[in-house]
């Protein structure tokens, strides 16, 4: 069979992803990983959700929880969810909010609901390559958003008609961003709000590690900063996309859109083409867990990562040669790291692999336009405080022989 003759043009945009086919390698136990950025096992409320799906499958209500259900979501979880984030400083109902298959499902959806080929989609450098392997199927451009620079709407707009399309949106991973580890500040979300009014504009707001905050001062969510300015969240075109995966299990696969209705209106005609609704079992699960321990679970969380975090940052300040760079996280997972200019990341951990047994992800595929070569990521939420100082260690060493 001649695959080739029978591909949509979408596939050739579908690569696998090099943090995918590395992890394949993770399984070995002698690996110190600081690759993959997953929550720690050990750390999962198992006893909550044995006693959630015991109760959901208990008689009576597991005719629910083993049928159809509607693609909006299950209501008492929606009912969670709005309450959740009228306390971020977003007042909305059940009718603002959709439970998707994790935040993943909705960024696949936001792609199919705005992306035409040769449409722009504005992202920071880097950004989730997550999102850029959601966009892609749908051919978009991308380009550069940096809300350091001072570029107007007309030179996003000029460039975008250039590649045969308009600016569809803004992507933003904003709370401890997935790689960088960085939050976007204030007076740049204001501003990222401000270009895309100029440009007619959607944002996506990726918040799936809000959650995680160990230390400084919360920011605002865009969506909040915008409903601040307009009145309500019907009035915005912010739509914030949310997850249980950082902070209850990401195998159950449940996120959510927080949007205004027509958004999810729309993005609920998806939701019933693609797969009809989301796992009900899954939903009971998550809502159950959520009510009751949301809030003392995601506390203890951030106890175990904050240490982990400020192990990582002592261990980098001891072992990492000069002219070598890192990020310093108020939460999340990540620090994100700046070698030396010239040297390259992708060498660098086939190198760690062989020699040091260290594992991490290359830089470059965080950024739309390949560059980024001399960057990576380490992920500090699975390794112990021994491994953290060891891998460190090793990485450190095989760093500065590599400088020479
Ligand atoms: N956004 C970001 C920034 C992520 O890091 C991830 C997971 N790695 C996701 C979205 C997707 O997560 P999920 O589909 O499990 O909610």
């Amino acid at each position: 069979m001649q695959w080739e003759q029978v591909l949509a043009p979408r596939m050739g945009r579908m690569k696998a992803s090099e943090i995918r086919e590395l992890l394949k390698l993770l399984d070995q136990p002698d690996i110190i990983s600081f690759a993959g950025g997953i929550p720690d096992p050990a750390l999962f409320p198992v006893a909550a959700f044995q006693d959630a799906l015991g109760a959901a499958l208990a008689p009576g209500k597991a005719d629910a929880a083993l049928q159809y259900s509607v693609s909006e979501g299950y209501l008492p979880l929606r009912q969670w969810l709005a309450e959740h984030m009228t306390g971020l400083g977003i007042p909305c109902g059940v009718d603002n909010i959709l439970i998707t298959s994790g935040s993943q499902q909705a960024l696949d959806y936001l792609g199919k609901m705005m992306i035409g080929a040769g449409d722009t989609v504005l992202v920071n450098a880097p950004t989730y390559m997550g999102a850029l392997g959601a966009f892609n199927a749908y051919e978009p451009v991308y380009d550069r958003l940096d809300p350091r620079e001072n570029r107007g709407a007309a030179e996003y707009s000029a460039k975008a008609v250039d590649a045969g399309g308009t600016v569809k949106f803004a992507y933003l991973s904003v709370d401890f961003a997935n790689p960088t580890g960085e939050t976007i500040a204030r007076a740049e979300r204001e501003k990222v709000l401000d270009l895309a009014d100029a440009l007619g504009a959607a944002i996506v707001e990726d918040a799936a590690y809000q959650a995680l905050r160990f230390d400084g001062e919360a920011v605002p969510p865009i969506l909040a900063l915008e409903i601040a300015r307009k009145g309500s969240i019907e009035e915005c075109r912010t739509i914030y996309c949310g997850s249980f995966s950082k902070t209850l299990a990401p195998g159950l696969r449940v996120g959510w859109v927080c949007a205004a209705s027509p958004v999810i209106g729309r993005l609920v005609l998806m939701k019933q083409a693609a797969d009809l609704h989301s796992s009900t079992l899954n939903q009971m699960a998550i809502a159950e867990v959520a009510a009751r321990h949301f809030e003392s679970h995601v506390a203890g969380l951030r106890t175990v990562y904050k240490a982990r975090r400020d192990h990582m940052l002592a261990a980098l300040s001891r072992e990492m040669p000069s002219g070598v760079s890192w990020t310093r996280p108020e939460g999340g997972m990540f620090v994100w790291i700046t070698l030396p200019e010239g040297m390259d990341g992708a060498e660098l951990l086939a190198r760690s692999l062989e020699t040091e047994r260290v594992a991490f992800v290359p830089g470059r595929a965080f950024f739309a336009d390949g560059s980024g070569g001399n960057t990576i990521r380490l992920s500090f939420s699975r390794a112990d405080q021994a491994a953290i100082d060891e891998g460190i260690r090793r990485l450190g060493a095989l760093i500065a022989r590599e400088i020479g």
